[in-house]
């Protein structure tokens, strides 16, 4: 802090409170994680002040030659970490990182097919409001109203009805595990391209705690910030080089002008830091907490969306206790845990409001905690929804959320108070 506060102090108080923050509560966003702090000095680095347009050993501009091997570093730590033939490690995020693989394979009008954002898909999954709904003819797949899981022959009936030049698979609201086996047959049968969007469990993957898209599909994106607990960043790969050189060139000059050397460059620290088995370890245990929390809920009368979890992340569906997602996601703010409000399949209310909590596992186990405290948490959770208007026990709620937090420090070595 010691630079930013003789030059802005203003800025760094606000930062200062953020750091408290984060310290000071439960944060259960399935998508949010804590970087290691290698992470954060990597990105403080000064590469941030270099050009960079094109790929390592051809670019456009001169003094390239020490980001070249950082985000050399970066393309061959992420290839092994996945077993991918081929990355691009500069998109900016991954809306950008999927914006490139639709300028790659399709032509505005083409049909894509993807799951709908209030079943667990994404904006950019053909979304109305974004680009992938803009530009493209969009159909939609949904889970099955009784198991809420993928029924993947009704995603073939689809899939034969429509005719995608595009299936996309992956999602930011699913907790069970994706076959990306049966969405490849699926797309052979049509001949449609296949494309995973690993955003949440891209980290659970890099582990070997999740099935890899990479022997199945054509194309695989994702974000770099979520389980995989890197920097806020996109990644594209594939297994086929050719494909790989189409891109590529859609992610620069196609859609994006010089590329963040500095993130990529933490992008390098993170993958590094996910081949180590240590890595492994960790995402063991973010399902296992993520179970732990799911099976506390249901114990004490929740209802989550598809009966558990094989990932990271937990959706509770609130209409059992008449509560909607917005109102619960109010009220765990005041005992200090972050989630967010989310739809759950076949959702009565709007995405403004819904019905569901999404809650994830991947920054509370990087704190260190395990089963015995997302039994905790869970308990916290209930505590406060189940009892909302007794003031005692929000209280209550509160020191236990603070007790937690004392007990498995966030980032010891930054000093929130050193602010000023
Ligand atoms: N894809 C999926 C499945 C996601 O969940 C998200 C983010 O939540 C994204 C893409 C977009 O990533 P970004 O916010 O980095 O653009």
């Amino acid at each position: 802090f010691d630079f930013l506060q003789q030059s802005d102090p203003e800025l760094t108080a606000i930062i200062g409170r953020e750091l408290q923050r984060q310290q000071d509560h439960l944060e259960l966003i399935a998508s949010e994680n804590f970087t290691s702090a290698a992470v954060l000095a990597a990105q403080g680095s000064v590469l941030t002040n270099k050009y960079a347009e094109g790929l390592p050993g051809k670019r456009y501009y001169g003094g390239c030659e020490f980001v070249d091997q950082a985000e050399q570093l970066a393309i061959d730590r992420v290839k092994r970490l996945f077993g991918a033939a081929h990355a691009n490690v500069q998109p900016h995020s991954g809306a950008q990182a999927n914006f490139a693989v639709f300028l790659a394979l399709l032509e505005p009008g083409d049909t894509i097919l993807g799951m709908d954002l209030s079943h667990g898909g994404h904006l950019t999954h053909g979304s109305p409001v974004n680009v992938s709904g803009k530009w493209f003819n969009v159909a939609q797949y949904g889970v099955d109203p009784e198991t809420e899981q993928l029924d993947y022959e009704a995603i073939r009936q689809l899939a034969l009805k429509h005719q995608p030049k595009l299936i996309i698979c992956g999602y930011s609201a699913y907790p069970r595990t994706i076959h990306f086996d049966r969405f490849r047959a699926i797309a052979d049968e049509v001949g449609a391209y296949l494309m995973a969007d690993i955003a949440h469990i891209a980290g659970l993957v890099a582990a070997d705690c999740h099935p890899s898209p990479l022997p199945h599909c054509h194309v695989v994106t994702t974000t770099t910030h979520k389980t995989l607990r890197g920097p806020r960043g996109g990644l594209i790969m594939t297994a086929d080089p050719e494909l790989g050189k189409r891109f590529d060139k859609a992610v620069f000059p196609g859609s994006q002008g010089g590329p963040l050397e500095q993130v990529i460059a933490a992008k390098a620290v993170a993958f590094g830091e996910a081949l180590r088995p240590e890595f492994k370890t960790y995402s063991a245990q973010v399902i296992q907490n993520a179970q732990a929390l799911a099976q506390q809920l249901q114990q004490r009368g929740f209802k989550i969306v598809s009966d558990g979890t094989d990932n990271h992340l937990v959706l509770v569906d609130l209409r059992c206790i008449g509560m909607t997602g917005k109102r619960a996601d109010a009220l765990v703010s005041q005992v200090h845990i972050t989630a967010n409000k989310n739809t759950v399949p076949f959702d009565p209310e709007s995405p403004f409001v819904t019905s569901g909590l999404r809650l994830g596992s991947p920054a509370m186990t990087t704190r260190g905690m395990g089963q015995s405290e997302f039994v905790e948490i869970a308990n916290i959770i209930a505590d406060c929804l189940l009892s909302p208007e007794d003031e005692v026990t929000m209280v209550n709620c509160r020191d236990r959320v603070a007790d937690l937090c004392r007990r498995f420090p966030l980032y010891p070595h930054l000093n929130a108070a050193a602010a000023p």
